[in-house]
Formats: C-alpha cells, structure tokens, sequence
C-alpha cells in the first residue's frame, strides 16, 4: 500500500497576514471546485509565524484541510531569548509542525548538527512533530560526499540516545540539495529517489524496518508543477516540500493534485 503522501510549503518571509489569508481563501475554492483530495494527502503551509494565529483561525471557520507549521523554534519554552520562538506558544497559536535544519537555517543562520538535534529533540518533548530537512551543498555534492552528508546529519538527529525513535508515529525527512533551493536547478528524479532511499535505509538501521516503512521522506529543491510529478512518481519519495512555487495558490494547489 502506498503510503500517506506529504505536500508543504515554506513561505520564508514572504507574505503578512491579509496575502496569507487570501491564499488560504484562494486554495479552498480550488480544492471545492476540484475533485476530492484523497485523505492520505496531507497538506501542509510553513508562512511566517506572526500569521500562524489568523491563518489557524482561517482554518478552523473554513474548514480546509491544511495543516500549519513554524519555520523556526527555540529549544526552550520560554525564557530570555529574545526574538525566538517557543514551541508551547507556536502550538497554542495552531502550529502542528516545525521545521528543523532548513538549509537556510544550517546555513545562514549557522545551526550546527548539534543545534539541529537539539531542536529536533525539543520538539518531540513539547509534543510539535519536527519535519527536518537534511541536504548537501554543491560544494559537498562535487566533492562526492552527498551521502557522507547526509548520513552525518540523519545520524547526529537520531542516533542520539536522547532521541526515543520508536515512540515516534513516523518520521517526517526533507531531502533538500542546498545547491537545489531557490536556484532553479532541481536534482534529477533519480538522484533524489537515491538519496530518499539512503535517508529510509538510515532509517531502518537506526529505528527498525517498521518505523522506516511508515516515515514519510519528502525531496525539496525548485519544484514546481512541471516537475513535481516526476519526483512524486518515485516509489522511495513520498512527498515535496516546496517554496518559491507554494507562494501561489495556482501552482501549489496543482502540484497537490499531481500527489494523488
Ligand atoms: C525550501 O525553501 O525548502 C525550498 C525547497 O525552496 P524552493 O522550492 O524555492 O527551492
């Protein structure tokens, strides 16, 4: 049986709360006007989160079917840390999901493996369910070490003794190629179904077969509609997360309809 398919946007700092709004509005009559999404679809918006609140209360009046997440969080609930974003809070205000180890984060940001496991483990322990995105730089990619890559960075997440892996429902993993995001120039399907593949076979190692089987390996990197679908018919990648492209609910709405 297939498994559930995982379709996201990370809006990064685009969008203030009335364009956010407008694309949720935008979004449910397509989906309305469509045929019906199949219920192992799971869609998912990553906006800024000052507009988790008014989007979530979007959500729950309109009834579409989207799931909110923070693109960043702080490891501790609250505290001096001014600027940064506290799990508990994100989830009051509606956030599901969080994103950790975002390429821009690892690298702009300058989070390290340590940072990003730590971040993933706060996560599971004040219960927001972590997507977390791992993906070498092109620099890595021409020295041939995209696997090395991403071998350190699942196994720093998750080997960690700290990290329960089989209380888990499933594990969320963005494959993301730094060299693919927002530059237009996409992995091959086959490259990202291999490097899917080696993320699930970690996986397996680090976890067991059967938590790998049900964790959903999404690829991220200039998607859009023209190309969603050859990554989405791979067998090993069972979603996308995208973003240039999710900031317009034409183009989003239809790579949802390539999911299914
Ligand atoms: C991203 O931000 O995670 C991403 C994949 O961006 P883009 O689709 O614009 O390359």
């Amino acid at each position: 049986m297939r498994r559930e398919r995982f379709i996201a946007g990370n809006w990064k700092m685009n969008k203030g709360a009335s364009e956010s709004l407008e694309f949720l509005r935008k979004l449910s009559v397509l989906l309305e006007q469509g045929e019906d999404i199949p219920d192992n679809v799971n869609m998912a918006l990553f906006p800024q989160a000052v507009n988790i609140i008014p989007m979530a209360d979007h959500i729950r009046s309109s009834g579409v079917n989207v799931l909110l997440g923070i693109q960043n969080i702080h490891c501790k609930p609250s505290g001096a840390f001014t600027g940064e974003n506290s799990i508990p809070c994100a989830i009051e205000a509606g956030a599901k999901l969080a994103l950790v180890g975002h390429s821009e984060r690892r690298h702009i940001f300058r989070e390290d493996d340590l940072l990003v496991s730590n971040k993933y483990l706060a996560c599971l322990e004040q219960g927001i369910e972590p997507l977390l995105c791992v993906g070498e730089t092109e620099e890595e990619r021409n020295r041939g070490l995209t696997k090395d890559v991403i071998e350190r960075q699942v196994s720093s997440v998750f080997s960690s003794d700290r990290v329960i892996m089989a209380e888990q429902e499933r594990i969320l993993i963005a494959y993301e190629p730094v060299w693919a995001i927002g530059t237009g120039m996409n992995a091959t399907a086959g490259d990202a179904r291999e490097c899917c593949a080696l993320i699930r076979d970690l996986l397996s190692g680090l976890g067991g077969p059967s938590l790998a089987a049900r964790s959903l390996i999404s690829y991220g990197g200039s998607v859009k509609s023209s190309n969603s679908e050859d990554y989405l018919e791979q067998e090993e990648i069972d979603g996308l997360l995208i973003g240039g492209a999710s900031l317009d609910p034409d183009e989003f709405y239809r790579i949802i309809c390539n999911a299914f």
